[in-house]
């Protein structure tokens, strides 16, 4: 099995947008130590050619773009087979927007809780 990390950060990516605490103001200054880092998301294969997205954030574009296992192998395609979406957060979701145009992805999640 292969996995490869997509992105790390937490909602917002890092630096957040809107912090300018020390640790997203040094990757700002590109001070040694400090890297940007995209919304966390994963990938997993069994093969290397099937894969399967853990969440797909709104980071997706630019993620796979600097994933050369992902990139497509015809004319229009992927290797994103299958998504997982661990929950419904708008950091999770967001990015199957952008895996529109004419790829039939198939996408996993959980039932809607039951209300009581
Ligand atoms: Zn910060």
């Amino acid at each position: 099995m292969q996995v490869l990390v997509l992105g790390s950060a937490a909602g917002g990516g890092f630096p957040q947008w809107n912090c300018n605490c020390t640790n997203c103001e040094s990757v700002r200054q590109n001070r040694e130590g400090y890297t940007a880092r995209t919304q966390s998301s994963i990938a997993i294969s069994s093969d290397g050619k099937r894969w399967l997205l853990c969440n797909a954030s709104p980071d997706i574009r630019s993620q796979l773009n600097a994933t050369p296992e992902l990139w497509p192998n015809t004319l229009r395609g992927s290797g994103i087979a299958e998504v997982l979406l661990v929950d419904a957060q708008v950091d999770h979701v967001t990015g199957l927007l952008s895996l529109r145009e004419g790829c039939p992805l198939d996408i996993w999640c959980t039932p809607t809780p039951i209300a009581i």
